[in-house]
C-alpha cells in the first residue's frame, strides 16, 4: 500500500525560502516558487526514504543550492525508486546530486532563524528531527506520528533505535505548546505527544 502524501514543509523569510521534505516533483515546486516569487536557498530532508526526498536532488540541481541528508541515509536514495513511479513520480536519476551532510546541532538558517538539528535514528539510520524554538515547532518526519504510530519495517529501521530516540524526544521535554508537524498525517501538539508515550512505557 503506498503511503499517505507526505508533509512538506516550506519556510519562508522574506523572498527567501528553505524546503523541508521536498515531496513531489520539481516541476510543481519550481511552478509553487514563481508563483511566489520566492528564492529556494536550500532543502532539508527529515530522512532518506523516497516519499521524502523525491524532488530534492532535481531542485538542488535546477536551482543550483544544496541539499541536506544525513549521511547514514544516503544508501537509501535510490531504494525502492519504483514506489515513486506508484505516485506517477519522475525515478531519481543515476547521477543525481548528491546531498551534503547533516549533523545534528543549533544553526541558523535565512539569516536569523534558529533551527536544531536533533538526531533521530530509528524510523532510518540517518532520521533528524528539526526544532524552531522561537516558534515552537518540530518537524518530526516519520518518527512518530498523530496517532502514535511508527514504523520500523522500511530499510534503516531499528526498534530499539526508534524506543531510545522517543524516549529522549521526551527527555527534552519540549513546551507542551510546541506544534508538531509530522511526516504524514495530521499535525499535533506536544503535549499530547508526551501523554501518549508517559503511557507506553518507554
Ligand atoms: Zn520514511
Amino acid at each position: 500500500m503506498p503511503p499517505e502524501n507526505t508533509n512538506s514543509v516550506l519556510v519562508v523569510s522574506g523572498d527567501d525560502c528553505i524546503i523541508f521534505d521536498a515531496w513531489g516533483r520539481a516541476d510543481d515546486w519550481q511552478k509553487l516558487l514563481e508563483s511566489r516569487g520566492l528564492k529556494l536557498r536550500a532543502i532539508y530532508a527529515t530522512h532518506g526514504h523516497g516519499d521524502h526526498i523525491s524532488a530534492a536532488p532535481e531542485l538542488s540541481r535546477r536551482y543550483n543550492v544544496p541539499w541536506f541528508l544525513n549521511s547514514a541515509d544516503v544508501p537509501l536514495i535510490l531504494w525502492k525508486r519504483e514506489m515513486l513511479d506508484s505516485f506517477g513520480l519522475p525515478r531519481i536519476a543515476d547521477d543525481f546530486v548528491k546531498p551534503n551532510d547533516l549533523r545534528a546541532g543549533a544553526v541558523k538558517i535565512l539569516g536569523d532563524i534558529d533551527m536544531e538539528i536533533i538526531a533521530a535514528p530509528g524510523h532510518s539510520a540517518g532520521g533528524v528531527m528539526f526544532y524552531f524554538p522561537e516558534y515552537k515547532i518540530l518537524l518530526s518526519g516519520d518518527t512518530i506520528f498523530h496517532d502514535g504510530v511508527w514504523r520500523t519495517d522500511l530499510p534503516g529501521g531499528n526498534a530499539d533505535e526508534l524506543d531510545k530516540t522517543i524516549s529522549e524526544l521526551i527527555a527534552r521535554d519540549l513546551p507542551d505548546d510546541t506544534y508538531v508537524v509530522h511526516g504524514h498525517g495530521v499535525d499535533s501538539m506536544m503535549r499530547d505527544i508526551k501523554a501518549r508515550f508517559s503511557h507506553s512505557g518507554l
